[in-house]
């Protein structure tokens, strides 16, 4: 499959919980209360992670359809 990426722009969560409703595999609520996906890693403002599969993908999207700030994006690398 082509390679994508998860950015999660966290400094804007308001830890509604939607993502790790519906997405528990990868996303959870962190000792802080906001959004965290699970094997991410910070980037500059915010956290990024490579896609694995493509039912991962399929839960990113999901994750990202729900979020009420819209601050998930599933982006194509390269
Ligand atoms: S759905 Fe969006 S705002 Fe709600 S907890 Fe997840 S990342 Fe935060």
């Amino acid at each position: 499959m082509d390679k994508f990426q998860l950015i999660h722009n966290k400094k804007d969560c308001i830890s509604c919980g939607a993502c790790a409703a519906i997405a528990p595999e990868f996303w959870y609520l962190d000792e802080t209360g906001l959004a965290h996906v699970k094997d991410s890693h910070a980037v500059n403002d915010h956290w990024e992670k490579e896609i694995q599969t493509e039912a991962e993908k399929a839960q990113h999207e999901e994750a990202a359809a729900v979020c009420p700030v819209n601050i998930i994006k599933v982006e194509k690398k390269g």
